[in-house]
């Protein structure tokens, strides 16, 4: 509350009755000296003694003050001239009043002085009297008043203030006595609630809270006032529309010096707005968090007010700490990987110095805090700023990546390698290829390229299942990779085709060796289910910058060279060199011819004759294929060859060939013709198929041919390498059926005599390049001898190939050699001078018959 103003206090309040009686009694008395005046001076009093004609009696100094102006002047002055204009006719008509029946008045009223300004003094004014009662002089003492004017005026003004700041405060103001019953209330009261002001009076307020709210209310409410603390609780309150509407209401008490509660102070705050503001952003939190919870995302919220962090119980599943673990960024940077901790720290630090962007987002690596485990974290996160701009909270989301990264590398992988082998792929090697080349001309070096595909791997899948030709592409991808050695890139391209690309400095050669080393190491034959797998590629090279100059080239000429190698040099290395090209034209057009004779069944046997030595009689023929040219006729079996060693085309090229040989044998026999045994040639590649023997004996039954009627001339290689096992079961089977088994070539392979007593071999068919030398070259006539010796020695027929002149006959057949076959006997001939060739009686040697 304003206090009246001090000075208020300093003018000591008059008592008029008691001047006016002192005044009267110095009159009366006659004692109007100076004392009184004085004493009245002191007392701040101003005094003025007037007769009727404004003569002055007696005035003190501080009347002279108050007026301003000196006492000689205020000799026939009127009351006018000294009073302020607005007071005067007031102040006259009491004057007026007082002075008929001489009764003394005062009157608050402002002197002003000759210098215009005025002053406010309480005046009181006596009439001294003669023994009628007639006014003789009067009196007048005064006070300044100015002071307690001010005050008053001043507290006037702050009570209108106080008014107004509570009337016209939204906030409804309330007091209540120290037993807390209410007994004012604000205007505002009826304005928020409807009710008058006297249903807020006692606890009659308490039926304008809503019904839940009543009873804690009331509960606090007197435990406030019963301890006398402080109350500040939230209540709905019904608004005249009958809904109701939140308020915080406070309180607080006013108390003496002894404690005692004076009186209660309070206010009602409507605060519904951010109460429905609170709980939306309560809501949104909530539903925030369940949709986190939902995606499996861990939250990290640090309010920067408050410098509190708070972490989401997935958070803390997801770093594997336990759910009462407190969040601090000491505990998460321990976490995160070394490598990967300067990227949080840069994170915070950012984030405390306020800059960087408003949204940001990093993946890193952390070691759960319970298993260790290594985990991919993505972090994302937002910036919130107050209006101010002050940074006020950070909200980052955390999502365990893991399983997605490990995803996403393994496509990358994929993308780049072989799933089977796990080496890179032809992509990736294309990559590796250019980077190499490119390095090699910056630097001056060479690149070796090689190529290598793995033999017989189609066979291998047709034959025992694709697991096996699996687990070969497998086996050899891991024996390369270790045989090559560091420095190299191996990849598999697809199929059965491998590479590699070796960087080299001068050193070409050496690398070529390590490649050649390594097909040889490789080899080891391998066991897959209880068979014997073979393990085995031809390579071909190219050289950079000797062979090309760019990648398709070097691929290009390695292709040549793997192409050569395949035909020549199986299970080895051939580097390209430039006539490659132009055998790869010749072998390529032969397949291709090969294709069509086939497809247009252009093939037919000739037959050439074999010949007892010693009788001179037909004993059987040799089947050969020729294929019939449009034009030139029919062609030798040469201009073909190379289709023999092509797995698809031998079986083509065999099929036609059996088909007509059989038909040729059926009419021979209904025609009653004795052919002896027709020898039928076999390539290396059938035998690699199982059904060989099927469908050969099938085909002899199916025609009723029987089986003693054929012979298979095989050559020594397909004793040696893969499937010897295989063809060594094939053979037995054909010579239990009767079928002979002749030895094509002999002396030529790399087929050691062991061979001889490990097939069922029938017939040894010495090569024709020994018999062409037999009359000029000791060692091949003593070769000849002992093959001869060594075949009989086995029980087994000796067949001379090659034979062209009857000097070769002769010593033939002094060597005690069995058949002898050439063109000194005869050419191949079509099937229908098979009977002439047949009646017609061959020379015998004529020597032998000396
Ligand atoms: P080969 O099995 O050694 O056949 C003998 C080859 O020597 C035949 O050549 C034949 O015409 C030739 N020849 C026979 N007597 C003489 C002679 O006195 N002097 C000379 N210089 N050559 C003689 P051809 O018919 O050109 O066959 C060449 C090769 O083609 C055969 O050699 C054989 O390996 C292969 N071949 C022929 N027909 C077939 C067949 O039906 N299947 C398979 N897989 N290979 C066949
Ligand atoms: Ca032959
Ligand atoms: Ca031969």
């Amino acid at each position: 509350m304003v206090e009246v103003d001090s000075a208020c206090r300093a003018e000591p309040p008059i008592d008029p009755a008691a001047i006016r009686a002192a005044v009267a009694r110095a009159v009366a008395g006659l004692d109007t000296g100076l004392p009184l005046s004085t004493v009245l001076s002191r007392a701040r009093i101003g005094l003025l003694h007037r007769d009727r004609r404004h003569r002055v009696l007696a005035v003190n100094d501080r009347f002279c003050e108050l007026v301003g102006r000196r006492a000689a002047e205020l000799t026939g002055l009127s009351i006018e001239a000294f009073l302020h204009p607005e007071d005067l006719p007031r102040v006259l008509a009491t004057y007026d009043d007082h002075r008929a029946r001489s009764t003394p008045f005062e009157v608050e009223a402002r002197f002003v002085r000759p210098d215009g300004s005025a002053l406010w003094c309480d005046i009181n004014v006596s009439f001294v009297c003669d023994a009628a009662g007639t006014a003789m002089s009067t009196i007048t003492i005064a006070q300044d008043i100015s002071a307690r004017r001010a005050a008053e005026e001043r507290l006037r003004e702050s009570e209108e203030h106080y008014r107004h700041t509570v009337e016209l405060n939204p906030q409804i103001t309330w007091t209540a006595g120290p037993d807390g019953l209410v007994e004012t209330v604000s205007s505002r009261w009826k304005a928020v609630t409807g009710g008058a002001a006297g249903d807020a009076m006692g606890t009659r307020w308490l039926s304008a809270l809503h019904p839940e709210d009543r009873a804690p209310t009331m509960s606090a409410w007197r435990a406030s006032v019963a301890t006398g603390k402080a109350i500040d609780l939230e209540y709905r309150l019904r608004s005249p529309d009958g809904d109701y509407r939140w308020f915080r209401s406070r309180a607080t008490a006013r108390r003496d010096e002894s404690g005692a509660t004076i009186r209660w102070y309070g206010t009602l705050e409507d605060i519904h707005d951010r109460k429905l503001t609170e709980r939306a952003l309560r809501d949104s939190e909530r539903r925030f968090r369940l949709a986190a919870h939902a995606a499996g995302l861990g939250i990290w919220d640090y309010d920067a007010t408050s410098g509190q962090r708070q972490w989401s119980d997935e958070l803390k599943a997801m770093l594997g700490l336990p759910l009462d673990a407190a969040a601090s960024v000491p505990v998460a940077l321990d976490l995160v990987v070394p490598e990967d901790r300067h990227r949080l720290q840069a994170l915070i630090a950012a984030v405390d110095a306020g800059d960087g962007s408003h949204r940001f987002d990093t993946i890193l690596r952390i070691h759960r805090a319970d298993t260790g485990e290594e985990r991919w974290i993505r972090t994302g996160g937002w910036r919130i700023e107050a209006p101010s701009g002050k940074l006020s909270r950070v909200l980052v989301t955390t999502r365990d990546v893991t399983e997605e990264r490990t995803a996403e590398e393994r496509i990358r992988f994929a993308a780049h390698h072989d799933a089977l082998t796990g080496l890179p792929n032809r992509a990736k090697f294309g990559e590796r290829l250019e980077a190499a080349i490119a390095q090699a001309r910056a630097a001056g070096g060479e690149v070796t390229l090689v190529l290598l595909d793995v033999d017989d791997l189609k066979e291998t899948n047709d034959t025992i299942g694709h697991d096996a030709g699996d687990v070969v592409l497998r086996t050899l991808g891991e024996r390369l990779h270790r045989a090559l050695g560091a420095g190299c890139t191996l990849a598999r391209l697809g199929g059965d085709e491998f590479a590699a690309v070796i960087a080299s400095h001068g050193d070409a050669p050496a690398v070529i060796d390590r490649v050649r080393t390594a097909l040889h190491a490789v080899r080891e034959p391998l066991s897959h289910e209880g068979r014997i797998l073979d393990c085995q590629a031809t390579a071909g090279g190219s050289l950079f910058p000797t062979h090309g100059e760019t990648a398709a080239e070097l691929l290009k000429a390695a292709d040549i060279a793997l192409y050569a190698a395949k035909a020549q040099y199986r299970g080895g290395l051939l580097m390209f060199e430039p006539p490659m090209r132009a055998d790869l034209q010749r072998r390529s057009s032969m397949l291709s011819i090969a294709r069509d004779v086939i497809r247009d069944d252009r093939i037919l046997p000739y037959y050439q004759p074999k010949v007892a030595l010693d009788t001179g009689r037909v004993c059987g023929f040799e089947a050969l294929l020729r294929w019939q040219h449009p034009t030139f006729g029919p062609q030798a079996p040469a201009t073909i060859c190379a289709a023999f060693e092509d797995f698809e085309l031998a079986l083509g090229l065999s099929e036609r060939m059996l088909g007509a040989i059989v038909g040729d044998m059926r009419r021979w026999l209904d025609a009653g013709l004795d052919f002896g045994r027709i020898a039928f040639n076999l390539s290396p590649a059938e035998f690699r198929r199982d059904d060989l023997t099927d469908r050969i004996l099938g085909r002899l039954e199916r025609a009723g041919v029987p089986f003693d009627r054929l012979e298979l001339e095989v050559t020594e290689t397909v004793f040696v390498g893969r499937g010897a096992e295989c063809v060594a079961t094939m053979l037995e089977t054909f010579s239990r059926a009767g079928v002979h088994i002749a030895l094509d070539d002999f002396g030529t392979g790399y087929a050691s005599l062991t061979h001889l007593k490990a097939f069922p071999v029938h017939t040894i068919k010495i090569d024709r390049s020994f018999i062409s030398h037999i009359d000029r070259d000791a060692g091949d006539a003593a070769i000849v001898d002992a093959v001869v010796a060594l075949g009989h020695r086995l029980g087994m027929i000796v067949v001379a190939e090659g034979i062209e002149t009857e000097d070769q006959a002769r010593y033939l057949l002094g060597q005690g050699c069995d058949v002898g076959q050439g063109f000194w006997f005869g050419h191949s001939v079509p099937r229908d001078e098979v009977a002439a060739m047949l009646h017609r009686r061959h020379p015998i040697p004529r020597a032998a018959l000396a």
